[in-house]
């Protein structure tokens, strides 16, 4: 990809969240409160501004950066990734009054997940090892899109999860 503001991937974002991000809680009703990552910017950057972190994309304020190296499936699950961020700090944002969205719906998908996989265990595991600026929610959240997307839980997540998370998820 190259580096620059990409219209391409914004339009991908928006297709994932109208595709995955649309049945949280109260039949949907929720939707309406958060914010549309179509106000989102993303925005791809050569590979050495993310080497010191290790990592391939971040959240900053009202932009996701990507790495100019990811491809393929890689990609997406980094976007999806940086989405639940997106998600999480606006719909955090006391000014807009939906500070409680986050733990309405931490809520609803610890129920929702914990009747398909050890939920109870992931989280202990997290208690030792939570990298910094994630959140149960993000880990709840980005469990649902692993299923949603047939993958191994703790893929989106990413940081080897998939891999640690094995023991309580199975194969
Ligand atoms: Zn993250």
């Amino acid at each position: 990809m190259r580096p620059g503001i990409s219209k391409t991937l914004l339009k991908k974002a928006v297709s994932f969240e109208n595709k995955y991000f649309k049945d949280y809680g109260l039949n949907g009703g929720l939707r309406h409160l958060f914010s549309t990552i179509s106000r989102c910017k993303i925005v791809v950057v050569p590979p050495d501004e993310f080497q010191r972190e290790g990592v391939a994309g971040r959240y900053k304020d009202t932009e996701i950066l990507l790495s100019s190296r990811l491809v393929g499936e890689e990609l997406d699950q980094v976007l999806l990734h940086e989405m639940i961020h997106y998600y999480e700090v606006t719909a955090s944002d006391p000014q807009n009054g939906t500070r409680y969205l986050i733990e309405y719906l931490s809520f609803y998908l610890r129920d929702k997940l914990a009747a398909q996989l050890p939920i109870k265990e992931i989280i202990e595991y997290e208690m030792y090892s939570m990298v910094p600026a994630h959140t149960y929610f993000l880990i709840l959240m980005s469990i649902d899109l692993d299923l949603k997307l047939n993958l191994q839980p703790g893929t989106i997540f990413n940081y080897g999860r998939a891999k640690a998370w094995k023991r309580f998820c199975g194969v």
